[in-house]
């Protein structure tokens, strides 16, 4: 998608904080943290939102995607907690329609979000 920021990312067309590239997925830091540990985990296709996952045909990347983020947390040191959050869609905050897992830690992180 020529106009999709995290499609940007992945070809490199938008310079990034990489921290990890896969077969399927890459992932980087945000570019605006919510915690001192903050980093997105994107499929290398564009896929607009984990809404749109079809079990028929998508699952390799979503096994990589979760298990790339649990890499992280374990390479950052989450060891104490962390969150992983798909936001879908606008009422639940999704601003960028490229799917992303978001992989916070490093502070103790409230429940229920606002
Ligand atoms: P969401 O609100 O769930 O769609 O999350 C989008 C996230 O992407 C936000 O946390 C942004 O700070 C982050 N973001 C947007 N553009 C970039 C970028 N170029 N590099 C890294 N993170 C970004
Ligand atoms: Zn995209």
């Amino acid at each position: 998608m020529s106009d999709c920021i995290f499609c940007k990312v992945v070809s490199g067309e938008i310079p990034s904080d990489i921290v990890h590239e896969g077969k399927e997925v890459i992932a980087f830091r945000d570019i605006n943290p919510q915690a001192p540990t903050h980093v997105q985990v994107i499929p290398r296709r564009h896929v607009g939102a984990i809404a749109d996952f079809d079990a028929s045909r998508d699952t390799d990347w979503l096994v990589e995607l979760i298990d790339v983020a649990n890499q992280i947390a374990r390479d950052e040191g989450l060891d104490g907690g962390y969150r992983l959050v798909f936001n879908n869609g606008a009422l639940a905050g999704q601003s960028v329609l490229h799917v992303h897992l978001h992989v916070l830690g490093g502070r103790r992180l409230g429940w229920p979000p606002g």
